[in-house]
């Protein structure tokens, strides 16, 4: 039989491991600061843990973390890691530090089955859903290195490759670590889950964790959002919208959703697709990300101007749109959007920040 890796294993998930091993609900805690907080994983070393204790969780579980293929880092600050999740499938994590926050972008799949026009992981097809534990070592690897640098992450991004909400266990689950205050202890504005709109799933995670919510638009109208994601030809923007202000009302604390929107050129930049945008989302809690198009090799798009993004800004935030443009961040080592299309084994992704 595999043994457990125990990073798949939320609180109530290692409180039921342990109960099975006849153990006290209290190793729970004493496991998880292990991990998380000292960054210790091999079971020899928890010495408060007894030994029986310890040889019994040698031979039933493990702690294992992806092999690193690559770690570069940019100009700017940018670090950008290549991790391998089995054999031939390696996925991209970045991280983007800002001066008052640090942002890590990470993979919820290897590769992605939505295919949307402009995106290099669609264009790659889907491979795999990575585990809770593969997911949760992203961050774990990053933390590692970034706190031995004095540096922190302060804000994770489920917006490197794949579709998070078409992995809905193994990503909430890594959802509640992100969250609990025994592992990473973020607070639910800081983590966000980005979609491009899987509707009954984004129904069921408004219920399942309270975590941010963005939602991947591109396109002010089903015409157009059907050919640029074609998910819309299944859900369309109607059921997107309708869904998105349940997400808004449920629970008991104030709720806010980022749009993101790629820019395209001559595609869906003009003055009128701006104006029919905010008509969209008038009375939505919601901000709008404009997201300079990374253009990739085969890709068929060019990015818009700066001039026409500024100006679709402006139509937007006149109207009571909160609207920023994001900065694309780490392109000297490919770490921006797209901008590893083509090479099969550095299947992803990118680094967007969001420009204050
Ligand atoms: N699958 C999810 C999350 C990953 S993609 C989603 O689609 O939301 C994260 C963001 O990058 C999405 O908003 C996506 O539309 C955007 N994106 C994809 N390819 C891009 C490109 N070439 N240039 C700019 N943004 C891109
Ligand atoms: Fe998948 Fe998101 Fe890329 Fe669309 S934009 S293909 S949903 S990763």
């Amino acid at each position: 039989m595999d043994k457990q890796n125990l990073l798949s294993f939320n609180q109530n998930a290692l409180n039921n491991f342990f109960m099975d091993l006849g153990e006290k609900p209290y190793r729970t805690k004493q496991i998880m600061h292990w991990i998380y907080k000292v960054h210790e994983l091999d079971f020899d070393k928890m010495l408060n843990l007894s030994k029986p204790l310890r040889e019994k969780l040698s031979e039933l579980a493990c702690i294992k973390l992806p092999k690193i293929i690559k770690q570069n880092f940019a100009l700017d600050g940018v670090i950008k890691w290549v991790l391998a999740m089995g054999e031939d499938n390696h996925i991209e994590m970045v991280y983007i530090p800002e001066k008052d926050r640090g942002t890590l972008c990470i993979s919820s799949q290897v590769g992605c089955a939505l295919a949307c026009s402009f995106c290099s992981t669609g264009m790659q097809g889907f491979n795999k859903n990575l585990t809770t534990a593969e997911i949760i070592a992203q961050v774990l690897i990053a933390s590692q290195y970034l706190n031995a640098k004095s540096k922190r992450i302060s804000n994770v991004v489920f917006m490197g490759m794949g579709e998070p909400l078409l992995n809905e266990q193994a990503v909430y689950n890594a959802c509640d670590l992100l969250l609990d205050d025994l592992a990473f202890g973020l607070s639910r504005r800081k983590v966000t889950i980005s979609t491009s709109g899987v509707v009954p799933a984004m129904k069921r995670m408004s219920e399942r964790t309270p975590v941010s919510l963005a939602v991947s638009l591109h396109a002010p109208d089903d015409h157009l959002r059907d050919e640029l994601v074609p998910i819309n030809q299944k859900y369309s923007i109607e059921a997107l919208l309708k869904v998105c202000k349940l997400y808004l009302h449920a629970g008991t604390q104030e709720r806010h959703i980022l749009f993101e929107y790629v820019m395209l050129k001559d595609v869906n930049d003009s003055t009128e697709q701006a104006n029919k945008l905010a008509k969209l989302l008038k009375g939505i809690s919601a901000k709008v990300n404009l997201i300079p198009f990374n253009p990739f090799a085969q890709s068929q798009y060019q990015t818009s101007s700066a001039q026409t993004i500024e100006k679709f800004q402006d139509i937007l935030s006149e109207q009571g749109i909160r609207t920023m443009t994001r900065r694309t961040r780490g392109e000297d080592i490919d770490g921006a959007c797209g901008q590893l299309a083509g090479k099969v084994l550095d299947k992803t992704k990118r680094a967007y920040v969001r420009r204050h």
